[in-house]
């Protein structure tokens, strides 16, 4: 369905994720059908470009990062579709322009791409130089801030220039297909709900394992390490999702409220139940504190640990979290498993039987179930375990494989008005609310964290974890 028309300024127009996610993820879908030929993007960043040169830009940066083979026509049509204004975020330059580009009559919506010391600059030039009225929406990345007290800054900082209801804090983990069908699918089945709490479940995993190390990204992620840069934010988003009540009614503010009582609910773990690890250097690459450029540095890379969710629903079940670096493989996985059946009345089977439902979002979107069955042929009763697929690809066609990068969801969601999917200012202070005292504990006790080698699944104590609870980790292939 196409939206209607549009002015979407993206501060940050020339940087890395305009580049990478956010321009190319517009295009498709211009290739899609949803970007209406009255809409426009308007680049607007430090750069001395002209549009022509913007443009330019865009189109190579679609080449690389755009993962379609389009038609030059195509490209032609959405590139002349853009714009770009040079704006000084921290001075006068550009912004006068910028108001008489603006068409006030229509939606329109800001895309702070920029570092976040920018935000309350750009809030507040765009309130006073009249960009932005009470129907406009700003869009603002991550980080949000870097504990309650950032946090809380910068939420009064935009609030003095604009409503909550204005505002869209950008989480994409929350734009995946598997996330919102992971909603679906608790919410829209009588199957599941019944069995979603701690009589049936024994525990849940979420896992975001990369390959990848710091790269250029060093300074910042040595200041932030696993648990600012993953936990806070994606894994408890996750976590939330998958945790909540059922909201009376499929909106931004019951969903969020939802969310928001699981946050308050979470306790914070013990230390025995946080392993930290730091990837060490290889024969062939360097190590964490190499790549920082901090060779003191007790930054961690990797992060595993047990909590619990104090209430009715979960009591007792635990949540294990683990996100790391230069893992073994690129993979984000949430498990539920199930507890074991109670009691086998099949003679010779010892193996303990259980349900898990896998809901993958990494490298591969997809759910599926295990399920027991009788292994087919003439052997007898003999059970086996196998997944039974929920992305239901054949029954659903070619649009089962819907290829929408979680971005353009999410910013066409931002033009339609949909706040669901992003995150309330109350959301993030309590997530940094569970946080800080989490690692404020890890300074005061001079916490080092546990050298991990490349190309695994992370330190040691990780599986020891689970595996001193009877349990194992699920996740990394
Ligand atoms: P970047 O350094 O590549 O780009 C920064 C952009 O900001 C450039 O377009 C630059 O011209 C502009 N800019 C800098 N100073 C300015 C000023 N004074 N006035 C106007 N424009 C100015 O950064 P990035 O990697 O694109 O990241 C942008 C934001 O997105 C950051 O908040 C970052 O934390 C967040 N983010 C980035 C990624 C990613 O994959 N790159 C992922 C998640 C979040």
């Amino acid at each position: 369905i196409p939206v209607e028309d549009f002015d979407l300024v993206i501060f940050g127009g020339t940087g890395d994720l305009a580049r990478r996610k956010i321009l190319p993820g517009l295009f498709r879908r211009f290739l899609a059908g949803q970007m209406p030929k009255g809409a426009r993007i308007i680049g607007a960043a430090r750069s001395e470009l002209d549009d022509a040169g913007y443009r330019k830009m865009v189109d190579e940066a679609i080449g690389e990062f755009g993962g379609v083979d389009a038609k030059r026509a195509d490209l032609d049509a959405f590139l002349a579709q853009l714009h770009y204004i040079t704006v000084d975020a921290r001075g006068t330059d550009g912004w006068s322009e910028l108001h008489d580009l603006i068409r006030f009559d229509l939606v329109n919506a800001f895309y702070f791409s920029v570092a976040p010391s920018l935000f309350g600059d750009l809030a507040e030039r765009l309130h006073d130089y009249k960009i932005a009225d009470d129907d406009s929406r700003i869009v603002v990345e991550k980080p949000f801030g870097r504990d309650l007290e950032t946090a809380q800054a910068l939420n009064n900082t935009l609030a003095q220039h604009f409503d909550e209801t204005q505002i869209y804090r950008i989480d994409h983990y929350l734009g995946k297909e598997t996330v919102q069908n992971l909603m679906a699918v608790r919410f829209g089945n009588l199957l599941f709900e019944p069995l979603w709490n701690n009589h049936y479940i024994d525990h849940i995993q979420i896992t975001v394992a990369e390959t990848v190390g710091v790269e250029g990204r060093g300074a910042y992620y040595d200041q932030a390490g696993a648990m600012r840069d993953m936990v806070q934010n994606h894994l408890m988003q996750l976590l939330c999702l998958i945790a909540m009540e059922a909201p009376s009614v499929f909106d931004a503010d019951a969903v969020r409220d939802e969310k928001l009582k699981v946050i308050r609910a979470l306790q914070e773990p013990a230390p025995h139940h946080i392993v930290r690890g730091q990837y060490d250097a290889s024969k062939t690459a360097p190590g964490y504190r190499e790549e920082a450029g901090n060779p003191q540095s007790h930054t961690e890379s990797f992060i595993a640990l047990r909590c619990e969710i104090a209430n009715w629903r979960w009591a007792g079940v635990p949540f294990y979290l683990r996100t790391g670096k230069k893992l073994k493989a690129r993979s984000s996985e949430i498990t539920v498993v199930y507890k074991d059946i109670g009691h086998s009345i099949f003679p010779g089977d010892e193996k303990r039987h259980r349900n898990i439902l896998r809901i993958q979002l990494q490298p591969n979107e997809g759910m599926e179930l295990q399920v027991t069955i009788k292994e087919p042929g003439p052997g007898g009763m003999r059970l086996i375990d196998v997944p039974l697929d929920m992305t239901f690809a054949e029954a659903l066609g070619p649009d089962a494989e819907d290829s929408t990068d979680a971005y353009e969801r999410l910013i066409m969601d931002v033009i339609r008005g949909n706040q669901t999917l992003f995150m309330r200012g109350d959301e993030v202070e309590a997530a940094w609310r569970w946080t800080d005292p989490i690692i404020e504990g890890w300074q005061r006790r001079g916490d080092v964290p546990k050298l991990y080698d490349q190309g695994t699944t992370g330190p040691e104590d990780a599986l020891m974890l689970l595996h001193r609870e009877g349990r194992r980790w699920q996740g990394i292939k």
